[in-house]
């Protein structure tokens, strides 16, 4: 059956399964996949090193100061991103972007 590359577009003669016209584009493809995977990966640790941030400077400063409004947001919201299991880089990324809104409400309430 005629098929389009997932890669250059191009149309090519493949079975069902077939994604591209040939070795290079399905090279092309892995090292593609994998670039994302590496994205997905540093914005999944760049998350959880944020999440302990957060909660190490709620759970020092609560007992000091005690919890304010915003504190008390960004801890809830640190507890619910799920970071183990990387889903689609723009689901990450829209998160890393929450996250760092409440981070900064957070220091600018903390201030
Ligand atoms: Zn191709």
């Amino acid at each position: 059956m005629v098929k389009q590359c997932d890669i250059c577009g191009m149309t090519f003669e493949g079975s069902n399964n077939a994604r591209y016209c040939c070795q290079e584009c399905k090279k092309k493809a892995q090292i593609q996949r994998q670039k994302e995977y590496k994205a997905k990966r540093k914005i999944q640790k760049d998350l959880k090193a944020r999440q302990s941030t957060v909660l190490d400077n709620n759970a020092k400063n609560a007992k000091r100061q005690g919890l304010s409004y915003g504190k008390m947001k960004a801890q809830e919201f640190a507890r619910t991103i799920k970071v183990e299991r990387p889903k689609k880089l723009d689901d990450y990324k829209h998160r890393k972007q929450q996250f760092d809104e409440i981070v900064e409400q957070n220091l600018a309430n903390a201030n």
